[in-house]
């Protein structure tokens, strides 16, 4: 059974705390939850260091969609995995958005990370034009087979985080009933893409200590990727205990 996923995207910020004293905070989770940090690039092998020991996983925000070479200002996921990394977030929203990516940059992005051994976090979600107009179905069915096609071989193991764009960092979460039907539809389009992956798919956008128990209730949630509320132990341990209070009633991650 895998566990369910807790995880930091700090963007281009810093948490409050020292990076020793987040983890130490973070350390006494349950082992039901897998927690992970993704600071930004300078970053990785400081918090790698603050993790010591911990159970504690480090992934990288962004990754070239190159190995190597004349690519100025890009960083290959061989090198964030030199670093220590294990997962790297693919196509976040803030990536489609202000830098222009497109599925299949994205899906040739996923390619070269699970070639070097990283794991994808794979971003997808609906804009709220896209919600009002009825048609988040079509947008993540799109989303999700433009970035597969790229891809090629997908790996039997992924991780897909649903997050709606007009959530993040709004305040405005979704419904734990919009996310779960979220989440069925990438699960069902996902087995038709990969049959026999093994999915967890998180929620993410503006997941507070507030909400994460409602949502986490939901059995589609496997997990959350966490922007604000991952800046300080304070707000994003609660949200790991949320998870794991759920992990450990009836919830079952395949
Ligand atoms: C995110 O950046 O992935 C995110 C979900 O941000 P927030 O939690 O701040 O909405």
């Amino acid at each position: 059974m895998m566990r369910s996923l807790l995880f930091a995207n700090w963007k281009m910020n810093l948490p409050e705390e020292s990076f020793q004293e987040f983890v130490a905070a973070m350390r006494d989770l349950p082992p039901a939850i897998e927690v992970a940090i993704a600071p930004p690039f300078p970053f990785l092998s400081e918090v790698r260091e603050a993790i010591g020991s911990a159970d504690i996983a480090l992934g990288a925000q962004n990754c070239a969609e190159k190995g190597s070479g004349a690519f100025t200002g890009e960083v290959a996921p061989s090198m964030i995995r030199r670093a220590g990394g294990r997962y790297v977030i693919i196509g976040h929203s803030e990536r489609r958005t202000l830098f222009g990516e497109t599925d299949e940059v994205i899906g040739r992005k996923i390619r070269q990370a699970v070639n070097d051994g990283l794991a994808p976090v794979w971003c997808v979600g609906e804009d709220e034009k896209t919600r009002e107009a009825g048609v988040a179905e079509v947008l993540l069915e799109t989303q999700l087979r433009g970035g597969a096609a790229a891809a090629g071989e997908l790996p039997a193991e992924l991780v897909i985080a649903y997050e709606p764009v007009w959530a993040i960092g709004t305040g405005k979460t979704a419904t734990p009933e919009i996310a779960a039907d979220a989440h069925r539809i990438i699960r069902r389009t996902m087995s038709q893409l990969r049959p026999g992956l093994t999915l967890r798919i998180l929620y993410g956008g503006s997941v507070t200590p507030e909400n994460a128990a409602s949502l986490s209730a939901q059995e589609e949630i496997n997990g959350f990727l966490v922007g604000g509320a991952s800046l300080t132990s304070r707000k994003f341990k609660p949200i790991g205990a949320a998870l794991a209070a759920a992990a450990g009633s009836t919830k079952k991650v395949d």
